[in-house]
């Protein structure tokens, strides 16, 4: 078999622990025998974080803002434990995702892998729940600070024509917590946008859903600028027979609970973070779920939407052998490669990104699993628990005759 050739190339960001290590299999096994991978290689993982200050992560992000298409591994955001971990560590590094999204903006999309053996928990589903997680600001851009005495504590917006707006956040008796966090009405926008396109590219409904009762300005921004964004929408939407609601996200999370699914759920940063784990978990596995970030401007970063599987890494180092599902960060290279080729207008790259994402679910099919599907399989179906390793090989074997049919 001939290798595809890619024209342009991808931007490859490496990781940390286990992840690194089903990274490298999945390259050996899956991508490199049959495409001549053209990636400009970024090693995310923590000691060269450390190394270059971090720099390697901006450069990255930098090289998606260039190149268009990025894939990358799960990565350690570094705490306490971390640092006693990693004594060699300058700082407490922030999370390489945060570094990344900040850089790029945009919307985080994140859709369960449906496969038939596994039923999700929630009995109504029928369809995969799609969550679009802002991917600015909020918490995750927030300054916090904590202080030890009786006081108060102002926020003041200085604007460039010398206005000023204060208000008092909070007078104290003694020690305490602040937190100050922002959005722009740019990146809100932008958001908006990049769920009602997704919502008619995938012709299925969105919801959004934030907290403005309480938080009347900050979420009531985001409200508004959703309506705002959506008259230019309106008509679309109608002619496809899909629907944009807000609901409040208590509301949105008891709805979502009796709902069928097959829909897209808009959520803010954090709201988004969790709950697409919740959903995911819900729907069998982290492992079997797969993300991208969408920016305004037509750039993908495709990954996993789980960790770097720090339990079973301990095991690998010991010597045994590891059943660490690999189907998410597979599928991160699988539409990586897939969008690669669409732009490029490549189409031996775009199928063999498509193929590569058959390949793995006809092997799920046949029972062949990693214990942590096998485990939730139903009762009935055939289940095959393998280790990692053959369950690449299995796949691999399956790719070989997908591409050669
Ligand atoms: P995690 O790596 O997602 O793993 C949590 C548990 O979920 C695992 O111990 C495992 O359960 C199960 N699991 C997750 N992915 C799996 C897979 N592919 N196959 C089989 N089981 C899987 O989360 P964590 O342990 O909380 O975090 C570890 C590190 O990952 C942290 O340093 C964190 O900073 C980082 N992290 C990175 C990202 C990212 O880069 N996108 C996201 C989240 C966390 P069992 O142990 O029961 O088998
Ligand atoms: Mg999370």
């Amino acid at each position: 078999m001939e290798k595809i050739i890619m024209t342009t190339p991808i931007v490859e960001m490496d990781g940390d622990e286990m992840t690194r290590i089903l990274w490298q299999q999945i390259k050996d096994e899956l991508i490199l025998p049959f495409v001549e991978l053209n990636s400009l290689y970024y090693d995310l993982g923590l000691l060269n974080r450390n190394a270059t200050n971090d720099q390697v992560t901006v450069d990255s992000a930098l090289a998606t803002k260039k190149y268009g298409v990025a894939v990358k591994c799960a990565t350690i955001t570094p705490n306490k434990q971390r640092m006693e971990e990693y004594p060699e560590l300058k700082e407490m590094w922030k999370s390489p995702n945060g570094t990344i999204r900040s850089i790029l903006g945009g919307t985080v999309f994140r859709a369960p892998i449906v496969i038939d053996a596994v039923k999700p928990a929630v009995k109504s589903w029928k369809l995969p729940i799609t969550v679009a997680r802002h991917a600015y600001g909020d918490v995750y851009k927030a300054v916090e600070l904590k202080s030890n005495e009786p006081g108060e504590c102002v926020l003041t917006f200085r604007g460039e024509s010398g206005a000023e707006q204060t208000v008092s956040v909070q007078k104290v008796d003694g020690g305490a917590i602040w937190q100050g966090m922002h959005n722009t009405d740019e990146s809100i926008r932008a958001f908006a946008r990049a769920c009602f396109n997704y919502a008619v590219d995938q012709k299925q409904d969105l919801w959004f859903s934030s907290k403005d009762t309480i938080s009347k300005v900050y979420d009531g921004r985001f409200k508004e600028i959703f309506e705002e964004e959506f008259e230019a929408y309106r008509s679309k939407f109608e002619e496809l027979g899909i629907t944009y609601f807000y609901t409040l996200i208590d509301d949105a999370v008891a709805r979502v609970i009796r709902s069928e699914g097959g829909f897209i759920w808009a959520c803010k940063n954090y709201d988004g973070d969790v709950m697409s784990d919740m959903i995911s978990t819900a729907f069998g596995s982290l492992a079997m779920m797969t993300s991208v970030l969408v920016t305004p401007d037509g750039k993908f970063e495709y990954e996993a939407a789980h960790g770097t599987v720090t339990r079973h890494y301990y095991k690998y180092l010991k010597g045994e052998k590891c059943g660490t599902n690999p189907v998410a960060t597979i599928f991160a290279w699988s539409g990586g490669l897939k969008k690669r080729g669409e732009l490029d207008g490549n189409k031996a790259l775009e199928n063999f990104g498509e193929k590569l994402g058959e390949a793995t679910l006809n092997v799920i099919a046949r029972g062949i699993m990693t214990p942590d599907i096998a485990n939730m399989a139903e009762p009935g179906t055939p289940v095959k628990r393998v280790f990692t390793d053959e369950f690449l090989a299995a796949i691999r074997e399956e790719l070989t005759a997908l591409l050669s049919a």
